[in-house]
């Protein structure tokens, strides 16, 4: 496995490679969980060469404390790297990313104007600011996203669209702690007593799915599923929507056509996890 701090030279060595090999590209924040090398092992099973980017983007944080305290761990994923057999390791500094600062606006027009586009402004410009750039440098043929931020593969695959890009979009399922949490690299953040409660979340979403199914109305399993993530002290729900999977846009009843999922945003104290489940 090779690890590379510089655009230049990854370049190099990809130019290299692309005209016998496939690039499969995951990015990534660092602080790597099962979640994460579930990304790597999709990669790595339909693409010759797995290139993952460790980079904690500062432009898509809307919120400078959540930046500062980000979890960073980039030796520690380096070795779990090289054992989950990823090719090229890409960890650059901010300079090497943003030499001026970017001042590319995306419009996704209602996309991101809903659930974490609106509760955290900005958010998904930078996102699109990183990724196009990392698309831009790596030229991948397949690129890995989980489901696990939902939002952001619709924004991801309408980039691509916009962009006219040939990177092929692949988004793998949610890994899941024992407990039904979804695991995140900001589950390290929290305290025992918070990483305990936090699996409410998803027990919430998987009886919500439940009711779902047995045919209680979308307004009603949202106040209910609300309600018992709230009912514990230690979280507090900053949206719990149900949604259409392409338009993101809110679900009034089950007639409605097409994929439907149920997202939510919690705040546990100081750490804001987001979880979501499909129900249709
Ligand atoms: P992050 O490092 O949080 O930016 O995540 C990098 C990639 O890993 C994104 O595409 C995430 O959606 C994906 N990811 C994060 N957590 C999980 C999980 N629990 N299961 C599957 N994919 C995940």
């Amino acid at each position: 496995m090779e690890v590379y701090t510089d655009i230049l030279s990854l370049k190099h060595t990809l130019t290299g490679l692309k005209t016998r090999k496939t690039i499969g590209l995951v990015p990534t924040m660092g602080a790597l969980h099962r979640g994460h090398l579930s990304l790597v092992e999709l990669s790595n099973s339909t693409c010759d060469i797995t290139v993952v980017s460790i980079f904690v983007n500062p432009t898509q944080f809307n919120n400078k404390d959540d930046y500062k305290h980000y979890p960073r761990t980039v030796e520690k994923d380096i070795e779990m790297l090289q054992r989950a057999g990823c090719h090229i390791v890409f960890t650059p500094t901010e300079q090497e990313i943003y030499p001026e600062k970017d001042t590319k606006v995306f419009d996704f027009g209602d996309l991101d104007k809903v659930m974490e586009g609106k509760f955290r402004p900005g958010h998904f410009n930078g996102v699109a600011q990183i990724v196009s750039r990392l698309f831009d440098i790596v030229q991948p043929d397949k690129s890995f996203f989980g489901q696990k931020d939902f939002q952001q593969t619709a924004i991801i695959k309408n980039m691509v669209r916009q962009l006219n890009l040939t990177t092929e979009i692949v988004i793998a399922p949610i890994i899941r702690e024992q407990d039904g949490l979804a695991m995140s690299s900001r589950n390290t953040l929290l305290t025992d007593i918070q990483r305990k409660n936090a699996a409410d979340i998803s027990r919430a979403l998987f009886r919500l799915k439940q009711q779902a199914a047995s045919g209680v109305s979308v307004n009603e399993i949202t106040q209910v599923a609300i309600r018992q993530i709230n009912a514990n002290p230690e979280l507090s729900v900053e949206y719990l929507e149900i949604v259409d999977g392409k338009t993101l846009q809110p679900v009034l009843n089950w007639n409605h056509q097409g994929e439907i999922f149920a997202c939510v945003a919690v705040n546990v104290g100081k750490i804001r996890l987001i979880d979501n489940v499909q129900l249709k």
